[in-house]
This record gives structure tokens, sequence and C-alpha cells, in this order.
């Protein structure tokens, strides 16, 4: 089997081509065609020379996921369904702004940490993307667009946000190198600022990302105490709210944002209370006596049928935030986006119920292409 070039961070792809007994420029020469220039071809690579052209066809490949589907809503908002094989789909979701394009991205094929409102959890865990998955999606998505959207090869894809399907520290070691690869000048050379990785809380691997790449980080919290956390995300069980909180306050020191953003997922009855909102605040404000550097994002809740959940009435959603923003804490409403392409990812990935029924689904996505789909909401940028 050929090596897939997408695996590689620009240090990888200098290892390999090392390999091949070729100096380091050379791999930087390929990484170009591949990420800026969106290039699958050698022989397209006209500034190689033709006999390390000869060796990449004999030993490489350039090689994106299979698109099972696309939606494109009527506000811009595009959603890919792509194939991972056994079964499997995994999808993004480019979300344009006046301002910006962000991608949503999926880390894995289901997710372990079976959070009680996301149906990507419900449907359990099927495995890691590889890095070359996870950096695929960015790699299909920046070059569609360029075309799509005819920029004449200008960037599209200003923001990335690893909040679609899985929780990304769990799949530690393929998310760096893709990581890595969107920073890279040679890549797709994001900021830092504007790429965030969104996680349930695995404190370890918290602390291991701020020291191996730092980006923006934002943390599911859905509850402002471990007993209604412990219900709500079954992995504060092993790291509770208080050592989170702790591992964020560390984060901080290396973060390219002096704010770590908190995700809410407002759940009617169970954690949207008046009384929920001064404890959140009263939590992040006080916590080890100096609170934590925020910004609160609440998200109307997608419901599906298995959650039992329904979503907050927007009143009890304005209260809520107007509470957390009296007490001096920026808070935000996710916009809804994409609403006639059930566009949202992550915990929101809405069409999935359970393992048994995903061939039958892709089956039926592959034949009805572009066709709308109910409503739904997606992530900020
Ligand atoms: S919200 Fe995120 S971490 Fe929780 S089950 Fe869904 S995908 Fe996994």
């Amino acid at each position: 089997m050929t090596a897939n070039l997408l695996d590689f961070d620009l240090e990888g792809l200098a290892a390999f081509c090392a390999e091949l007994g070729e100096k380091r420029f050379r791999a930087t020469q390929l990484f170009r065609w591949i990420h800026q220039k969106g290039a699958r071809d050698f022989g397209q690579m006209t500034d190689l020379a033709k006999p390390l052209r000869q060796k990449l066809e004999g030993n490489a490949r350039v090689e994106g996921l299979p698109l099972i589907s696309q939606h494109e809503s009527a506000d811009g908002t595009i959603k890919w369904l792509f194939d991972v094989g056994d079964g499997n789909a995994v999808e993004s979701v480019f979300i344009p702004e006046a301002d910006r394009g962000t991608l949503c991205i999926s880390s894995q094929a289901g997710c372990a940490v079976g959070c009680r409102f996301c149906s990507t959890g419900h449907q359990g865990f099927s495995r890691n993307l590889t890095s070359g998955e996870i950096t695929g999606q960015l790699w299909f998505a920046e070059h569609f667009l360029r075309q799509h959207l005819k920029t004449g090869g200008d960037r599209v894809i200003s923001n990335v946000v690893m909040m679609g399907m899985g929780e990304p520290l769990q799949n530690y070691a393929a998310l760096v190198p893709a990581l890595k690869t969107m920073l890279d000048d040679h890549g797709y050379g994001l900021s830092r600022r504007r790429v965030t990785v969104s996680t349930s809380g695995v404190v370890p691997m918290i602390d291991r990302l701020s020291e191996d790449c730092p980006v923006a980080l934002a943390v599911s919290l859905h509850a402002p105490n471990d007993a209604l956390r412990d219900k709500l995300v079954p992995l504060n069980r092993k790291y509770p709210i208080a050592e989170l909180l702790d591992a964020c306050n560390r984060y901080l020191v290396h973060a390219p944002r002096d704010f770590i953003t908190f995700e809410y997922c407002m759940l009617d009855g169970v954690n949207d209370l008046p009384e929920h909102a001064r404890e959140l605040a009263h939590l992040l404000q006080t916590h080890r006596g100096q609170g934590v550097s925020c910004k609160l994002n609440l998200i109307p809740f997608n419901p599906f049928p298995a959650s039992g959940l329904v979503r907050s009435p927007q009143q009890r959603v304005q209260a809520f935030a107007k509470i957390l923003s009296d007490a001096g804490i920026v808070t935000t409403v996710r916009k809804t986006r994409g609403d006639d392409i059930d566009a949202a990812c992550g915990q929101l990935a809405g069409d999935v119920q359970d393992r048994t029924r995903v061939d039958r689904r892709i089956a039926q996505q592959r034949t009805v292409m572009l066709k709308p789909v109910p409503a739904d909401t997606t992530k900020e940028a």
C-alpha cells in the first residue's frame, strides 16, 4: 500500500521524502502543491524533477475521502457527508459569513463519550479517523469551494472548528499532525486563534495540547455542577468540573486567545433555569478564587427521537443569557444556519440514530443528493 500524503504534516512529509532520498525543500514544494493548490496528480507538479515524480508515483498517493452527498442551503451553508468505510460516514459543514468562512470538521466515526443530548454519542463509537481523513475534509472543502465560488484561487476557509463528530482529544495522535498542517504557512496558513478544538473535557489531553499545538479551546460544559454534568456528559465522572476548570486555567497560559469558550446546550427544564444560570456565573467567576477567563456560547438543542430531551423555549434562553451577561460574562446564543439542509455537525448530527441503520442511511443518501432535509442549527465560527 502506498503512503497517503494527506496523513503527513510538513515534518512527516520531510521524513517521508528523506526515505526516498530527497531533500527537505522537495517536501515543502510537495506540501504546497497538495495543500495550497489542491493537486493530487504528481504529473501536475511541474517544478518537481521527473525522477522524483516517478518515485512518488510508485510510493505515494494523495487520496481524499469518498463523497457520499452534498447539501447546500439557501444561506450558503454546505454540508458534506463522507464515506469512511464499513458503513460509517462523517460530516463536515461549511458556514459562510460576511467576514469569515468556517469549516466544522469531524475527528472520529461516532464517539465514545456518549453525551446524553448528542446524536453522535447515541450512535456509539466506530473508529478514529486518520490524520489524512481529518486533513482531507479541509483539503476537499477548501479546493472545492475555490472552484464553486470562483474565487480565482483565493482562500475561502479562514476558520476551522473541530466540533464535528467525535471527541478530538480522544484521537490525539491523529489530531496534532492535522492541526499542524492547518497552521503551517506552506499548508493552509490558518491563525492559531482561528483553529478551535472543542472537547468534552479530556483533562490530560488539554494539558498535552497546550504543549504540542496550542490553538483556541472550546469546552462543552452544559451544566453548572457535577451532579447534573455527570448525567449529561459521562466523562465528568472521570474528570469533574473543578479539575476541568483547573486544566482550562493552565491552558490559558499557552492559549492564543485569552479566554476559553464554554459551550452550553440548552435543555428544557434540565439545565436552563435561572438558578442554573446563577450557579454557572458563580462557578466561572469564583473557581479557586480567580475564576476562568471565558465566553459562554448557548446552543439551542437540536432534538432527536432517542434523546427524550426538548429544546429550551427561546424566552428561557434569553433570560438565561441575561443573567450571565449581567454578571459580566460575555454570552452569545448560537445562530441558526443551514436550516433547510440539516447542516449542524457533531453533537447536532441529527439524522444518525443507531449503528444498525447506517448502511441503509448511506444507501439512501447516495440516491438523494442535494435533497433538502429538515431544519437544524449550526456551530459558531
Ligand atoms: S457532544 Fe461531542 S463528546 Fe459528547 S458524545 Fe457528542 S461528539 Fe462525543
